[in-house]
């Protein structure tokens, strides 16, 4: 027998304190755990990372920040304060970011990547790196659909998230341009595109697997996504951020990035209804990541009540202590 190469360990889980953050230093317990206060407050910008870090960072991290989205980035920057609080957060939540423990911080390396982070030249990226390295756009069927395996399909509803992610895999399509990525854009209205999509879906009945993503559906009005849902319910469904398995599954970053959005959201009960089995895919935990808090664990336990065939695809120690 093989042994086990890693140790699994749970840890408490807790909730950084966001009010050792200057921007945040006001916010109220009300406004904290509220997911419309979470979305108006999102930082897009590196001025608004200023108003919520202020000195507590040197210049010289804004401005490496800056020079990365000047240059190398692939995605815009867009960060719910849910996240911004998780990083350098210390084990008990109560540590100062300084600018060491910022630089390095798992979630800031893959949620605000820097420039300094990167090596010089043509070492920055992989050598077979393409921006659309999945080749999803080659394999569309119509627009946004892609027919890559014979039962299976992804339908890209949107291609929007709540959060942006440094190292996305469709950053072709998803997010706002950056002076490096001039992003793919949808020809089609969205009624059209979906239309377009369903049509297909009638006229390709060896299809039996729909993968819902985008993007993040956490962006879809519900009663678009319960329209699109519906229309296919006589057949096996997925929901998802990625295609894996046949079973029907759910994706929620939101979970994980802004707590508050998963318990009033109507999302997941489009997918509670719809699907057999929904999974939480939450946005790359890990065992040394702190995007585990007491206020995921929370929504977490909730929805595992309300909802039995709500589990977890989450690759940690940490975060199965959330979801198991
Ligand atoms: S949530 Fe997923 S699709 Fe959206 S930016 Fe992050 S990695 Fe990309």
């Amino acid at each position: 027998m093989l042994e086990q190469p890693y140790e699994y360990a749970a840890r408490e889980l807790v909730e950084p304190d966001w009010r050792r953050l200057p921007g945040f230093a006001d916010v109220t317990d009300e406004q904290w755990r509220s997911a419309q206060w979470q979305r108006a407050h999102c930082v897009k910008n590196v001025r608004q990372l200023h108003g919520v870090y202020g000195d507590l960072l040197d210049e010289s991290f804004y401005a490496d920040v800056e020079a990365d989205q000047a240059g190398r980035a692939t995605m815009s920057l867009l960060l719910p304060p849910q996240m911004v609080n998780t990083m350098a957060a210390g084990g008990d939540g109560t540590a100062v970011p300084t600018t060491a423990r910022m630089l390095a911080d798992p979630v800031r390396r893959y949620m605000l990547p820097v420039a300094s982070d990167r090596l010089p030249g043509a070492a920055a990226s992989h050598p077979y790196a393409a921006r659309d390295s999945l080749h999803e756009h080659e394999m569309w069927a119509v627009e946004g659909l892609t027919h890559r395996y014979p039962t299976k399909v992804l339908a890209e509803l949107l291609s929007t998230c709540p959060q942006y992610c440094g190292h996305c895999t469709r950053m072709d399509l998803v997010g706002n341009s950056t002076p490096a990525v001039a992003k793919l854009r949808f020809e089609l209205k969205p009624v059209d595109r979906q239309a377009a999509m369903l049509d297909y879906l009638r006229r390709t009945p060896g299809v039996r697997d729909v993968v819902v993503s985008g993007g993040d559906v956490a962006n879809l009005p519900f009663r678009t996504l319960e329209a699109f849902v519906a229309s296919r319910m006589s057949r096996t469904l997925s929901i998802s951020s990625r295609p894996a398995t046949n079973a029907s599954r759910f994706l929620n970053g939101r979970l994980a990035t802004s707590p508050p959005e998963t318990t009033t959201s109507r999302t997941p009960g489009v997918a509670r209804r719809y699907s057999s089995i929904a999974v939480c895919r939450s946005t790359g935990f890990s065992s040394n990541f702190s995007l585990g808090t007491a206020g995921v664990e929370l929504p977490t336990r909730s929805m595992r009540v309300q909802w039995p065939q709500y589990c977890g695809q989450v690759d940690s120690s940490s975060a199965s202590t959330l979801v198991g």
